[in-house]
Order: C-alpha cells, then sequence, then structure tokens
C-alpha cells in the first residue's frame, strides 16, 4: 500500500507548483507481479537439493508442459527472454530479406530482425486498434518481403484473419509478437496457436513473468524441434551439433516462477481487472481521452491501461500530464514514444519511413500507460484516476503555469 496525502483543491496544490505528492513513493507501471512466496521458496529449496540448475530441467519441463495445456498448443519452448525467443523464431522459420512489422511497437520487434540482417519494414497501425492495418500491410510487400511479424498489443489479438490471408496468398510467414497477450484470448482461443509461431515474453514487467524469461508456441512439431536444438547451440545430442545455435535456454529458479506464477494467475487477473473497471468507470468518456477498452467477452490479463489523449480537446498534451502525474510520483510511461523509425539505427537507415506512417507518429505523441498490478491497490488506482480528473478539468489554467518543452 502506498501512502497518500489529500486530494487536491486547487491548481497550486499539484506538486509540480509546489504541492505535496499525492503518493509518497513512486508508483510504477509494468512493477513485478509477486506470486506466493512460499510456494516459490520451496521450489527454490527443490532446486538447490537437486543440484540441476539449467539445461532443460525438470521444472522448465514441466512448465512447458503446464503452458502448452495452457495455451492449448501443441509444443511450448522456453527461453532465456522475449528478445532471444523472437530471433530464434525468426530464424528457424528462415526469415530473410524484408519482414513487415508495426514501428508502434517495443523496439525488440524490430531488433529481433535487424540483428540478424533483416530489415524491419515498418508498417502503419489502424488509429482505433493501434494493431498492424492489413491494407497497409499489403502495399508494402516487394519481392524481398519474407514474412509478417504482428504484434498483440495491450494484451488485444492484431487482425489476425486479414494477416492470416495476405500472408497465405503472398506465401508469406507470419509470427506473431505475443509478449504482451499471456492469457488473453481471439475468438475464445487462447493466443499461442495462430501463424507459423507466436513470442511470449515472461520479462520481470509483464503480466506473467519468470524474473527474465519468454517462450515460443506453435503447433508445427518439425519447427519446434529445430527451435528446440537452436535453443541449445544446436546441439541434437551429445557431441552432435545439427544447426547454428545460440544460448536461448531457460533456467530452472525462472521455471519455479514460472509455476509458482501459473499457480495465482487467477489472483492476478483479479486484481487487475478490479483495477481495470476503476479505471474505466472514472476516465471513460471524459473530453479529449480516449480510454482503451478491453474485451471482456475474450480473456484478458488487463496488465496495460491505456489512455489516449487529444491535446485539441483536452487543453493539455500528453508530455505535460505525464510529467505532472511524475511529480505526483505516478510513473505513467509514454508508449511507444517515439517510435521504431525514429530510434537508431532505423532513424538512419529510413529516414523518410515517418512519411508513411502518419497514424503511428499520432499516436506516439497520445498515448500512455497507467500502473495496474497486483502491488497497486484499488484505493490508489482511485486517488490517481481523481489527479487525472483535475488536471482535465483545469486543463488550460494548468497548461499556463507548466512549461512544458
Ligand atoms: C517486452 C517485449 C519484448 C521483449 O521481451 P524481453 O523478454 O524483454 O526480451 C518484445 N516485444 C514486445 C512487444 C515487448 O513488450
Amino acid at each position: 500500500m502506498f501512502s497518500s496525502t489529500a486530494a487536491k483543491t486547487q491548481i497550486s496544490d499539484l506538486a509540480i507548483l509546489g504541492g505535496t505528492p499525492v503518493f509518497t513513493e513512486k508508483i510504477h507501471v509494468g512493477k513485478p507481479n509477486v506470486p506466493d512466496r512460499e510456494l516459490l521458496l520451496e521450489r527454490v529449496n527443490d532446486i538447490l537439493d537437486r543440484q540441476w540448475f539449467t539445461n532443460d530441467g525438470p521444472y522448465v519441463q514441466e512448465l512447458e508442459a503446464k503452458l502448452a495445456a495452457f495455451l492449448g498448443v501443441k509444443h511450448c519452448i522456453a527461453m532465456c527472454n522475449g528478445t532471444i525467443a523472437l530471433e530464434i523464431a525468426i530464424r528457424a522459420t528462415e526469415l530473410t530479406g524484408e519482414v513487415i512489422v508495426p514501428s508502434f511497437t517495443f523496439i525488440a520487434t524490430a531488433h529481433a530482425l535487424q540483428w540478424q540482417g533483416i530489415t524491419p519494414v515498418f508498417c502503419d497501425v489502424a488509429p482505433g486498434t493501434h494493431h498492424l492495418d492489413p491494407k497497409r500491410v499489403e502495399e508494402l510487400i516487394t519481392p524481398r518481403t519474407t514474412g509478417i511479424l504482428g504484434v498483440h498489443l495491450w494484451g488485444q489479438a492484431c487482425e489476425i484473419e486479414a494477416l492470416e490471408e495476405i500472408a497465405q496468398r503472398r506465401n508469406l510467414t507470419l509470427l506473431f509478437d505475443a509478449a504482451h497477450a499471456f492469457a488473453c484470448s481471439h475468438n475464445g482461443q487462447m493466443i499461442g496457436s495462430f501463424g507459423r509461431a507466436e513470442v511470449f515474453s515472461f520479462h520481470a514487467t509483464k503480466f506473467f513473468n519468470t524474473f527474465e524469461g519468454g517462450a515460443i508456441t506453435t503447433n508445427d512439431g518439425d519447427l519446434a524441434r529445430k527451435m528446440r536444438f537452436m535453443r541449445n547451440f544446436g546441439f541434437a545430442g551429445y557431441d552432435d551439433v545439427q544447426y547454428v545455435g545460440t544460448n536461448g535456454k531457460m533456467n530452472e529458479i525462472s521455471a519455479a516462477m514460472g509455476l509458482t506464477m501459473l499457480d495465482s494467475l487467477g489472483a492476478i487477473i483479479q486484481r487487475n481487472q478490479e483495477n481495470y473497471h476503476i479505471y474505466q468507470e472514472q476516465l471513460s468518456g471524459l473530453p479529449g481521452m480516449r480510454f482503451i477498452e478491453h474485451d471482456e467477452d475474450e480473456q484478458r490479463n488487463y496488465q496495460y491501461i491505456v489512455i489516449e489523449i487529444d491535446e485539441g480537446v483536452a487543453g493539455i498534451n500528453r508530455d505535460a500530464l505525464v510529467k505532472i502525474l511524475h511529480a505526483e510520483n505516478v510513473i505513467a510511461r509514454r508508449y511507444f514514444y517515439p517510435g521504431c523509425h525514429q530510434m537508431e539505427p532505423y532513424r538512419s537507415y529510413f529516414p523518410h519511413a515517418g512519411l508513411l506512417l502518419p497514424n503511428t507518429n499520432k499516436l506516439v505523441t497520445q498515448v500512455m500507460a497507467l500502473p495496474t498490478g497486483v502491488s497497486v491497490q484499488p484505493e490508489e488506482v482511485v486517488k490517481i484516476c481523481d489527479m487525472i480528473r483535475f488536471v482535465l478539468a483545469h486543463a488550460v489554467e494548468i497548461k499556463q503555469r507548466v512549461y512544458v518543452e
């Protein structure tokens, strides 16, 4: 529980103008969800007794089997992190040349391609969904294109059917970056079995975490076998190397964390959903603010509380609101500022990429994420919402007093 001070009644109460911050400690976006401590420590003791720390250990095998069953997919290959998992999925599916990706994503989506000499071709997203716009994808296909890498942003499925149709017709490989979408469904089917393969991140800041970790899921047995070799230096047996490989192995402590997170999953989703409902009730329909809704007919992890600020209507811009909240110790985050295409090396490689990314360019100035997770109490969410409503209600006056570059 974060301790807090009284609500704001006048503009000079804002911490950025010298008032006392609403919270005495920082509340972060993506503070790790902690599962049952005793259960985790029991498993850690088992690992120390067994002295089998890594290399496809019993907890890794158990986690893979449980994740595959939970996601309704034939194969799950646990990895040391989501980025290496992406790199291995891209390598194992033999992508080369150009691959179409959104620019409105975390930088690792693009880097996993560039790292192995494949050109990420940045495609615009649809403003409503924040997902790859299939029409724009089709326009970017060239003779060098070998694949499409879609991203299920905010735990919501991207346009899976439309992308599948394009990939099939144009003979392209379809992969999904599902880093945000663990425990989420699409038309009732869990994300994890779409495309050739899907890639999860279990980084500490993600909904389901193994400290560091990730996984690839696929229904393709040959591909799964190849990715298992690649995860372990290409070894197919003692002294028998079959592929160029890397070290993508998950260790036993991470797998123990994953198994314990699975045991606690229901409680974590419940807290996230409770927080989401408060945010939704308090922030939906405010002028100049769009609250990104989660489809409650589907399975959702409710890990991303995302809003868009339209300065023209709200009277204040996203960056100013983020600055004001930071002063109050609410560490809201700009997502994905400034966009992959405006970061190096892509900014230098493709200086005109932005011309084809009007929606992305707008979103990177308007979108922000608010804190949730098991460490954020519903009462704290209420206080965060009160503050945002206060700022919006006095936007014009506040803007005159808060200098923003
Ligand atoms: C977190 C994330 C990754 C990278 O995963 P790591 O486990 O941190 O390597 C990739 N793509 C997206 C969209 C992410 O959010």
